[in-house]
């Protein structure tokens, strides 16, 4: 196999994702011929150094010795079985210690595959538990301005990527997108707490009027992803979890890309000390290995299902909901968290990453650098359209997988980067910056 002959045949018969595959014609697809740790090798002696996780998924590094030995020793027992009406042990020892770890008292555990299912299962959970709960009317759902929820067509409702959205907006249900607390939008002068607070204030002005038709607020915690790692104040949630209870909306804390340490706590949502009604965690849960998504939630939500009635269970399923070898994957996942004492360990790398990163700090292309946890991200001062493309290229040259949001340059590395690793990071992104 080499590089040419596979990406040849790539472009033949595969339909790659969030692609317009006309731009292949120009730039290569990079084909991939197996990973250790943070680097990706193609066949003719290339490398990358995945600085962005592999879309945001990979913890541990790629081929992890013991992820890959806890999925081997699984496959052996049992790859799958279906999880209405059976049962199997990996996926009751995830539903145990992912409910002692996650904020608040979440301890029913409903299981989907990737984010975009978990996203469409707490939206459905949440309006079918105001049905049950005799609040039929609460259909509506508001999420953040630029929030990223997925792209299924109910998810893509509560998403706001104009990018993504426009063509499809004719089959999405209406929602409303509420002020972001991302502090790039504050005014001259206001820091990004008076600005959660001012976004906070609005959200309260929205719900006061409109809550008898709102079922759920949904927001990504601390960090909105897809927006370009925009960042905001911790205050925002505590007063979103505030008003959401005053007016009766459900809070659903989509932590797909930033729960599992990315911000520096296990969940983004214990640094404003608050428990969500739903929590959505997808990415990061397998350790980045196999689609595995699970949405958890509260004993009250539960029990509005729990009835005599079938019409009134959350009838919802995935085939593959519970795959024992994704749940293995991720209880090894797990094990490494606790064994290693990650979180910690993280505070380390960050630091060390924050210093090595500070020529960023005042380089004259740059804007907003900023760090939460394990994500760093800039902007780049371009007029250039196609900057995030020629970016992306000029990165590979430096031996670096980057790939801008827009102008947003950003750092989402595995946990499992040394220092040398970090070194290279950063002498690289100085490099592409300096060529682009
Ligand atoms: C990636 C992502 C999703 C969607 O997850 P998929 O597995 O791609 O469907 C949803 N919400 C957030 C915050 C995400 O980052």
């Amino acid at each position: 196999m080499s590089n040419q002959n596979l990406l040849e045949r790539s472009l033949k018969a595969v339909w790659h994702p969030c692609t317009q595959m006309k731009q292949h014609e120009m730039l290569p697809l990079v084909p991939i011929a197996r990973g250790e740790g943070v680097w990706l090798h193609d066949f003719d002696g290339g490398r990358y150094l995945d600085a962005i996780s592999s879309w945001w998924v990979n913890l541990f590094g790629h081929a992890n010795p013991r992820i890959n030995a806890a999925i081997c020793d699984q496959l052996d027992r049992l790859e799958h079985v279906m999880l209405a009406g059976f049962t199997h042990e990996p996926v009751v020892q995830l539903s145990e210690r992912l409910s002692k770890l996650a904020p608040g008292k979440l301890g029913h555990c409903f299981y989907g595959s990737d984010g975009a299912s978990a996203t469409e299962i707490a939206l459905k959970m949440s309006f079918h538990y105001w049905h049950n709960s005799g609040h039929p009317g609460k259909t509506g759902f508001i999420s953040l301005q630029n929030g990223y929820h997925g792209e299924t067509l109910g998810a893509l409702a509560v998403t706001d990527v104009a990018l993504f959205r426009e063509t499809y907006a004719p089959l999405l249900r209406h929602g409303t997108h509420v002020l972001t607390p991302d502090w790039r939008y504050a005014a001259e002068g206001e820091s990004p707490k008076d600005y959660a607070l001012r976004a906070a204030a609005e959200l309260e002005n929205h719900l006061a009027q409109h809550h008898a038709g709102i079922a759920a607020l949904i927001v990504e915690p601390l960090v909105q992803g897809a927006a370009g790692m925009g960042m905001y104040h911790p205050d925002y949630l505590k007063l979103a979890r505030e008003i959401c209870d005053k007016y009766q909306v459900h809070l659903i804390a989509d932590e797909i890309a930033v729960g599992f340490g990315r911000t520096g706590t296990l969940f983004a949502c214990e640094q404003a000390d608050i428990a969500p009604d739903f929590l959505c965690l997808a990415k990061g849960l397998s350790g980045g290995y196999l689609p595995l998504s699970v949405v958890m939630t509260t004993d009250k939500v539960y029990q509005a299902f729990y009835h005599d009635e079938t019409a009134r269970g959350f009838l919802h399923s995935h085939t593959h909901s519970g795959n024992a070898l994704a749940c293995r994957a991720a209880l090894a996942t797990l094990d490494i968290f606790e064994q290693d004492e990650i979180i910690a360990a993280n505070r380390i790398k960050a630091h060390y990453l924050n210093r090595a990163a500070q020529p960023f700090t005042s380089h004259p292309k740059v804007k907003n650098f900023r760090n939460c946890g394990m994500i760093w991200a800039f902007e780049v001062k371009t007029s250039d359209p196609a900057f995030a493309g020629k970016f992306f290229q000029a990165a590979l040259k430096q031996e670096l997988l980057l790939r801008p949001l827009g102008d947003t340059v950003y750092f989402m590395p595995p946990y499992v980067i040394n220092e040398q690793e970090m070194d290279l990071l950063v002498a690289g992104t100085l490099q592409t910056l300096d060529s682009c």
